[in-house]
């Protein structure tokens, strides 16, 4: 989707807070473990090229995406750095990777058994063992044993990491993290091949199990300023600046008498003379239905949003006129108060992922 860029609706991107969440996280880790930026689904919205820009500039190791595509983007784009393609891609398309040298995880022996005959040239790889995702990944010690074999058997097959991934990191009750610990520490013991990267750390690991980096930290939500508890876990060992702010203007402003409705379904009625501005914003934009009820600011006043949110619109209650032109802050500061995506979050019961997930290349984009 093209950019909407003659309209006042913009995330703005702040290239300083990318540099100081990422440079916090580095400057925690120890010397020899490798940081990777996690830059799937367009960086978390926050614009892939850019961003790796800008990581590239403090010296990323590298980064991981969630498909080929995403990989191919970046390394098409010139960017020298390992990039790890988290999901599966099928088979036919790891001869594309190999050759333009993005590393795959792997998760069956058949796909290990089934990719020898389609290679021109070596492929790296990373093994993902599931250990209690219940997502992707070899399961038992002996698929992982078996994988060794078959790596150990095609040269063209480099051995470059065995990773797994978390589900509750980002939770107080750590039992079935330690389980999950255990487990991929019992999966990657005494292997009879080296892998460079043993790796399972997101986020929420990085920052509040560092015990657990391992070789990398594959790191997300954090470097985009975002606190992967949802705010669960106040405590963080260092200042996470967000990185995304979301904003727009007034383009349409009206008084309206008790009695008459606002948007489909002309759900919301005026219960008295009611100031209502318009905002060139909607559920196309990412701001889904279910945030109608939730706040904006406005001159540093929460607004809330009225009726139905419609695709490109949406409409506010505001408690004077202001003049057309007036910003109106979705995400970030506004006149001393701030809006996170984490409380946009807790109003739609989701996660601060999907809030700025959602939000759609329709929104022009400005780097600050
Ligand atoms: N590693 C894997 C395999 C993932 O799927 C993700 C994201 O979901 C991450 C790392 C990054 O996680 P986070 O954004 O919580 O840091």
């Amino acid at each position: 989707m093209e950019a909407s860029n003659h309209r006042p609706t913009k995330m703005v991107i702040d290239r300083q807070a990318l540099r100081h969440n990422f440079l916090q996280e580095k400057h925690s880790l120890k010397p020899e473990t490798k940081l990777f930026a996690v830059l799937k689904a367009d960086a978390y919205s926050h614009g892939v090229l850019a961003v790796a820009q800008v990581l590239h500039e403090v010296h990323v190791d590298g980064f991981c995406v969630a498909t080929l595509d995403e990989a191919l983007q970046i390394r098409q784009a010139g960017f020298p750095e390992t990039i790890l393609v988290l999901g599966v891609t099928p088979v036919s398309q790891a001869n594309l990777a190999s050759q333009n040298d993005i590393s795959l995880a792997v998760s069956s022996c058949d796909w290990l058994r089934q990719v020898g005959s389609q290679l021109t040239t070596s492929l790296k790889v990373h093994l993902a063992l599931d250990t209690g995702m219940g997502r992707i990944g070899l399961r038992t010690r002996t698929e992982v044993l078996e994988a060794c074999q078959l790596l150990q058997a095609d040269s063209q097959l480099i051995p470059e990491g065995i990773f797994t991934h978390f589900a509750t990191a980002n939770e107080p009750d750590t039992h079935y993290l330690e389980q999950q610990i255990q487990s991929f520490q019992e999966l990657t013991a005494d292997l009879p091949l080296k892998f460079e990267y043993r790796h399972c750390a997101n986020s929420a690991t990085a920052l509040w199990h560092s015990k657990w980096q391992f070789d990398m930290v594959r790191f997300g939500i954090a470097l985009y300023g975002l606190n992967p508890s949802n705010e669960v876990i106040k405590e963080v060992p260092y200042q996470l600046q967000p990185v995304l702010s979301l904003e727009t203007e007034i383009v349409y402003i009206k008084q309206m008498t008790a009695g008459q409705k606002i948007s489909y379904g002309a759900t919301y009625t005026a219960q008295e003379n009611e100031i209502i501005a318009t905002l060139p914003f909607g559920y196309a934009d990412g701001w889904l239905r279910r945030m109608t009820g939730s706040s904006v600011l406005v001159e540093g006043q929460l607004c809330p949003i009225v009726g139905d949110i419609c695709m490109d619109q949406m409409m506010i209650k505001v408690p004077q006129l202001y003049p057309l032109g007036t910003k109106v802050t979705i995400i970030g500061e506004n006149n001393g108060h701030r809006l996170s995506a984490t409380d946009a979050a807790h109003y739609a019961g989701t996660g601060n992922y999907e809030i700025v997930c959602n939000l759609t290349d329709r929104i022009s984009k400005k780097y600050v």
